[in-house]
Formats: C-alpha cells, sequence, structure tokens
C-alpha cells in the first residue's frame, strides 16, 4: 500500500526532467497524477511509459500562463479521479543573462511563467483542494534564492517571487482554517537531460559549480521525486510555508573545501 494511494495530483513541467521525475515519485506512491506541460509529444510519451508500468497517468496540454487552461485542468483530473489534493507547480524557465544585458521584456517572459503560472495554478486548485482531506502544494523554486551568479539575475528574482508567495498562501490557508499545506523545494544542479552529459559535466563552468558542493556531485532527478513524494504525503502533516533546499549543501558554504577528497 502506498503512502499516496487515494490521492490525485496535477504536475505542471511534467514531460520531462526534474518534472518528470516527480511524476513518477508521486505515482509510485499510489498517486493518480495529471501530467501537465505544453510540449505535448515528450509529455504523451512520459504517460505512455508509465502507463505502461501500470501507474495511474494521464496527460493534459496546459500553459501555465493561461488561466483558462488551468480550468481545463483541474476538470480533467477531477473527471478522472473525483478529486484533487496535491498541486507541484513544477514549470520554469531560465534565461541565463546579468542584470545589466536583459531586457524588461526577458524578465517579464520569466515572470510569466515561473510566477504568474504558479500564482494561477496555486488560484485555480484551491477550491477543489479545499475538499480534500489534506492538501498539499509544492511550488518549485531554486537554490538560486540564496545564492547568487551573475547568470541567474532575473531567474534568482522570479524563483525568490516563487518562495515568498508560497509562505503567504501557506499562512493564507492555514489561517482560513484550510487543510492545505504549501511550501517550496529549492533545488541545486541536477542531472537532467542537459547536464547528464559527461563532456558537459566537463565543461569548466559546470565543473566548478559541481565542484564547489560539498557532497562533491549534482543531484539525481529521482532525489528531487522523492522530496517531492513526502511533502505531497502525510508524512509532512505539519510542515508548511517551508523552503527545502535540495543541493548537497552548496548554499551553505561560499568556497569548495580543498580538502575534499576527490571522488
Ligand atoms: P526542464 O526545462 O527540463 O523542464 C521544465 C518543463 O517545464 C519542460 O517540460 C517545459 O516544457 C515546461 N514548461 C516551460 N514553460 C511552460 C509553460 N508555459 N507551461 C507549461 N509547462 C511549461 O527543466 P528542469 O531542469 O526539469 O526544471 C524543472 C523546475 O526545476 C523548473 O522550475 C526549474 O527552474 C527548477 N530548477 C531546476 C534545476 C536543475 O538543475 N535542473 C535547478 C534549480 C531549479
Amino acid at each position: 500500500m502506498g503512502r499516496l494511494d487515494s490521492k490525485v495530483a496535477i504536475v505542471t513541467g511534467g514531460a520531462r526532467g526534474l518534472g518528470a521525475a516527480a511524476v513518477k515519485a508521486l505515482a509510485q506512491d499510489g498517486c493518480a497524477v495529471l501530467v501537465c506541460d505544453v510540449l505535448d509529444e515528450a509529455g504523451k510519451a512520459t504517460v505512455d511509459a508509465l502507463a505502461a508500468e501500470g501507474y495511474r497517468v494521464q496527460y493534459q496540454s496546459l500553459d501555465v500562463r493561461d488561466a483558462g487552461q488551468w480550468a481545463q485542468a483541474v476538470d480533467a483530473a477531477l473527471g478522472a479521479w473525483g478529486r484533487l489534493d496535491i498541486l507541484v507547480n513544477n514549470a520554469g524557465i531560465n534565461n541565463p543573462i546579468d542584470i545589466e544585458a536583459a531586457t524588461a521584456e526577458q524578465f517579464q517572459a520569466i515572470l510569466d511563467v515561473n510566477v504568474i503560472g504558479t500564482f494561477l495554478g496555486i488560484k485555480a486548485v484551491l477550491p477543489a483542494m479545499r475538499n480534500s482531506p489534506s492538501g498539499s502544494i509544492i511550488n518549485v523554486a531554486s537554490n538560486s534564492t540564496a545564492m547568487v551568479l551573475p547568470a541567474t539575475s532575473i531567474y534568482g528574482a522570479s524563483k525568490a517571487a516563487v518562495a515568498n508567495l508560497s509562505k503567504s498562501t501557506a499562512v493564507h490557508c492555514a489561517l482560513k482554517g484550510d487543510n492545505i499545506r504549501v511550501n517550496s523545494v529549492h533545488p541545486g544542479a541536477h542531472e537532467t537531460e542537459m547536464l547528464a552529459n559527461p563532456q558537459v559535466q566537463a565543461m569548466p563552468q559546470v565543473k566548478a559549480l559541481i565542484d564547489a558542493v560539498p557532497m562533491g556531485r549534482m543531484g539525481r532527478p529521482e532525489e528531487f521525486g522523492k522530496l517531492v513524494a513526502f511533502l505531497a504525503s502525510d508524512d509532512a502533516s505539519y510542515i508548511t510555508a517551508s523552503e527545502h533546499f535540495i543541493d548537497g549543501g552548496l548554499t551553505s558554504v561560499s568556497f569548495a573545501d580543498p580538502s575534499r577528497q576527490a571522488r
């Protein structure tokens, strides 16, 4: 018996990467998952692979910037499984550009997906989630809320907004007496498609970042998935308005310790 057996989740940006890992971890715990993305082909392939393993998953096309599409996604989850307990606001974009080079249009484009998309998702699910015995909203931020690089200037600002929005939503729900917890997850560099390649990991900038991680490696998507599944579950019943860093300790150091043994 899985700890999420009776529960239903929506995961945005679930077609690939960390979102797909979250989908799998939730499904492995027994959850039914509506996988949402703008990459319809990849999203359907992710769902087909998991359905072939016997998991309860469906695909729904969703651009998180569109309130109307959010309403359709909530209807799809309720139509398929009759309830909604979990939202993982994972869809996100980055544009590695420094503050002087960035334009207002580039900043706005990032805010539209990362912040407004998260906001629209929260608003769309709350009415249905109030009928759940224990709702959980997990917003994916980044460890760039706590450590900055020139290339994360506008992305980091958007993720700091996501973290703050998570806390205010958590307090809003708790004070209203809703049984809905809201938390943010802050990943460091993870081995998604782009970074899994050993040649990419050997590039000087990427290597320097990995070398600075006290644990000496990047995160694995399944490790991120397990954190999401824990926060979604009743095992996390007293955890709300919290930031959860998953970055091998990187945000706690400002230098790579030369005494660390090579691994
Ligand atoms: P990714 O690019 O592989 O996946 C992001 C997904 O979001 C894609 O499937 C994409 O199609 C989807 N998406 C983009 N815009 C969308 C929109 N408007 N509507 C719906 N879906 C949309 O990236 P990832 O590495 O898996 O990142 C997932 C989340 O984790 C993001 O929020 C990212 O900012 C965050 N994050 C990732 C890392 C990392 O190392 N991978 C580190 C810190 C934070």
